[in-house]
């Protein structure tokens, strides 16, 4: 079908909740604006058939959208669905100003820009670039390593040595769902991160890179070192730290995995893997994780490592 240019002017209510609304039920912001008019004006008539009509999700000519991005999003999965070329990422990740197309996250919102104006005869076809280095919704970079799902966080920073990497920290979230912790370490208002959280269940969720430094640890110090953040892993166990709340078996597992695959990857030794309370300054600052058995850890992945 042809596409036809609409300016819509909406408040910041109606703008709002259908943000709201193409979050919980997936779908576009576009899409579910293109609802609103469509009850609001009854359904436009269909235009008359053209004979090389443009993709049906391309972007209207002249008119930015706005995206918000979901967890396993990729640039290139967005641009393919806007722009029918994952290729396409470039107009996308220069319009937000992304230098690095995997560092996107969920709840983010990304400017859509409309497609350049191509008047005249089309260009001569350019070799396509390859897509951008995706992010699967579940990475195994190593054979010993757990399923991990890649969620992102805004919240992070460069560490001052990014091979730099000696420590774990092991944390409670004081937070009932993993759906919860993602949700606010994707908030650029919460200013906190863990590189990694597991669930009850065992389900491993990555916020920051290995090598970038997420916010965890605050005022901290281990073996007469501080700021821990600098040079430390941050693991989140989903717990309410409340010295009640159990660890279930499937969530101490998959935290054993996890360690152990990050201490054989970074070349940490596990008496270097330690609770949040062990490293807070001053001491007693932290309690977490509350009733988590670190010296079994500590044992189990000393065995799993084989020394
Ligand atoms: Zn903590």
């Amino acid at each position: 079908m042809a596409i036809r240019n609409v300016t819509l002017n909406i408040n910041e209510a109606v703008y709002e909740q259908a943000l709201a609304k193409a979050r919980t039920e997936g779908q576009t912001l576009s899409q579910i604006l293109g609802e609103l008019l469509t009850e609001w004006a009854g359904p436009l008539p269909e235009p008359p058939a053209t004979p090389s009509p443009p993709p049906a999700e391309a972007a209207p000519a002249g008119v930015a959208r706005t995206y918000t991005v979901k967890a396993g999003d990729t640039l290139g999965g967005i641009a393919r669905d806007h722009y029918g070329s994952p290729a396409k990422y470039t107009l996308i990740a220069e319009a937000n100003q992304i230098t690095d197309p995997r560092r996107i996250w969920a709840g983010q919102l990304l400017t859509i820009p409309p497609l350049p104006e191509t008047p005249g005869p089309p260009p001569p076809q350019a070799p396509v670039p390859p897509a951008p280095a995706t992010t699967p919704t579940t990475v195994t970079p190593a054979p010993d390593a757990p399923p991990i799902t890649w969620v992102g966080s805004p919240n992070f920073n460069r560490r001052p040595d990014r091979k730099d990497i000696w420590a774990i920290v092991i944390h409670a979230t004081a937070n009932g769902s993993l759906e919860g912790v993602i949700n606010w370490f994707n908030n650029p208002q919460a200013q906190v991160s863990a590189h990694y959280t597991v669930g009850k269940d065992g389900r491993i969720a990555q916020h920051v890179h290995d090598e970038d430094r997420a916010w965890h640890a605050g005022k901290s110090s281990w073996k007469s070192k501080p700021n821990v953040n600098n040079y430390g892993l941050g693991i989140e166990l989903v717990n309410l730290n409340d010295g009640q709340d159990a660890y279930p078996e499937e969530q101490h597992q998959a935290n054993l995995q996890l360690c152990t695959y990050l201490c054989r990857k970074h070349l940490i030794k596990p008496e270097d893997i330690m609770g949040h309370l062990d490293i807070a300054v001053p001491a007693g600052r932290k309690t977490d994780p509350r009733g988590y058995d670190l010296e079994r850890l500590r044992q189990e992945v000393t065995a799993a490592l084989g020394t």
